[in-house]
């Protein structure tokens, strides 16, 4: 049966009559067909989206806690089915679905409660007789376009402020996995009022069609660089808010005081997450130069041991990659380093069975102006070089267009403190790669963009400064026409 679009509270097909497919990436096989939007579907959408924000935003910021906590109950009460849903359609592992499920949840609930205190502050008037003070509120209609990567969890980080701080919401999911959010509506948001939740699935077609619709203030975007400037510039003559999450390159530093053997492991966690299919993978690896052929042996070795196979296997430690052209991307980037140099220690094939899979690569023998080191590979790939001194360290890591994050794995507090000063990232992680906390802002420095998801940060991105500058006396002033006016008269 086709999936259609969730809009005001009401399973609709799309004006075209068009639909599209959905693969598992772990079997290849089709799973599902899906309502494909356009232009058309996008502005009943955000039609729906405006009508409901008339009474949504005046609804009483307690009364919203109330919905956000209960859409974060409906996600733990049907947890199993949404796991394996996002498992059949991302291919990532049930234990990595587990945890995008359970933070799904808990930022629902930690964004109601944030709502409740939010609403502007006081400040000082220049006379007795005024009150001055700053309101925020919400922007309207925010536009959701989220990747595939983590597609209930960053939807969450958008959807969960943006509905706390009172705007309505029109998401467009990723055409490679828009089931588990079709589902995730139709579950867990039946009792908000219609229209303040709406989906629109479809390519970037309908996202672009979100971002140039006038009545879409914000736009709330996690994805690659690439789109990322064609939304920049396509809103830039619309003066729209935006609120841009982007690709990344980010680097992980074997300190010369750290234990390798610990290091190993953090590194392969880091690495290969997701098949290495995060924004914060960790896609470029500097350790100090005597030590380093031993330890990308050693991370080789460890790689080596990890089980490929379909997420749904509870022992599975790696998943296929999402489809075709993100696998043929990693392995142009693996085979012009091989050509240039590079030593390919394990992995870099694909293996003989159906699915997207790639067996995880180490290189070692890799120089800095390589591709594989220089751009977002967004795949199973570990490339090792050595490093002089903790100062090249830093330059090394420094000299990316991108800013997302940096782990550094290291004990002395003298380098963990030059670290996380002089490395220009979003997130600094010192030994734990990866970690997320709920207050903790999200985001990137340079190309990566500088929006912030997480945090009072994620929240203050969805409302509107205000300044309302009060007078109590309605007597003329001083300081108005006519200048020559005399003292008192
Ligand atoms: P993508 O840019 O191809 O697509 C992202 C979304 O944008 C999809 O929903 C897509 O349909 C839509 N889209 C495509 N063209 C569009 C257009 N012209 N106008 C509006 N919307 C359009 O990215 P992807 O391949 O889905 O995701 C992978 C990328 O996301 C990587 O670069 C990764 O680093 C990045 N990412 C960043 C973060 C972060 O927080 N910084 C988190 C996860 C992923």
């Amino acid at each position: 049966m086709e999936r259609q679009f969730y809009i005001d509270g009401t399973w609709t097909p799309a004006a075209s009559g068009e639909s599209f497919a959905v693969d598992n990436p772990a079997t290849e096989a089709v799973i599902a067909q899906v309502a494909r939007g356009d232009a058309v579907d996008v502005a009943h959408a955000v039609d729906a989206a405006k009508q409901a924000f008339a009474g949504w935003r005046w609804l009483s910021a307690n009364t919203r806690a109330e919905m956000l906590h209960e859409v974060s109950r409906q996600v733990r009460a049907h947890f199993d089915e949404l796991v394996r849903l996002l498992t059949e359609e991302e291919g990532k592992p049930v234990a990595e679905n587990e945890e995008e499920m359970e933070w799904t949840a808990t930022t629902f609930d930690y964004y109601a409660e944030m709502g409740r205190n939010l609403r502007g502050r006081v400040i000082p008037s220049n006379e007795r007789s005024q009150f001055n003070f700053v309101i925020k509120e919400p922007y309207g209609v925010v536009g959701c376009i989220v990747p595939w990567n983590f597609p209930l969890l960053l939807l969450a980080w958008k959807m969960a402020p943006a509905l706390a701080a009172g705007n309505t919401v029109v998401i467009k999911p990723s055409e490679m996995t828009p089931l588990t959010t079709l589902r995730f509506v139709g579950l867990c948001c039946g009792h908000l009022p219609p229209g303040v939740v709406n989906v629109v699935t479809g390519f970037g077609d309908a996202g672009q069609a979100l971002v140039e619709h006038p009545d879409v203030p914000v736009i709330a975007f996690t994805g690659s660089v690439a789109t990322g400037q064609k939304i920049a510039a396509l809103a830039a003559p619309m003066m729209k808010h935006l609120h841009l999450e982007l690709g990344g390159k980010d680097a992980f530093v074997v300190g010369p005081d750290a234990d390798l053997d610990k290091a190993v492991e953090a590194l392969a966690y880091a690495a290969l997450l997701n098949a290495g299919q995060v924004c914060t993978s960790s896609e470029r690896v500097y350790v100090a130069n005597a030590v380093r052929d031993r330890f990308a042996g050693d991370v080789a070795d460890f790689v080596r041991g990890l089980k490929l196979g379909d997420g749904l296997d509870r022992e599975t430690d790696i998943g296929p990659m999402i489809g075709p052209v993100y696998r043929t991307k990693v392995m142009r980037h693996v085979d012009q380093a091989r050509e240039a140099g590079a030593r390919v220690l394990t992995g870099g094939t694909i293996p003989s069975r159906p699915g997207y899979f790639y067996e995880p690569a180490v290189l070692v023998d890799v120089t800095h102006q390589m591709t594989i080191m220089q751009e977002e590979t967004f795949g199973p790939a570990i490339p090792i070089m050595g490093y002089a001194s903790f100062d090249e360290a830093i330059r090394l890591v420094n000299d990316s267009r991108y800013g997302l994050g940096a782990t550094l794995r290291a004990n002395d507090p003298k380098l963990i403190k030059r670290f996380f000063e002089e490395v220009k990232a979003g997130t600094i992680w010192i030994n734990d790669p990866l970690t997320d906390t709920y207050a903790g802002p999200f985001g990137g420095m340079k190309m990566t963009g500088g929006g912030r998801e997480l945090g009072e940060e994620g929240l203050l991105t969805f409302l509107e400064t205000k300044h309302v500058h009060w007078d109590f006396s309605d007597e003329p002033k001083g300081w108005w026409y006519p200048y020559g006016r005399e003292e008192g008269g």
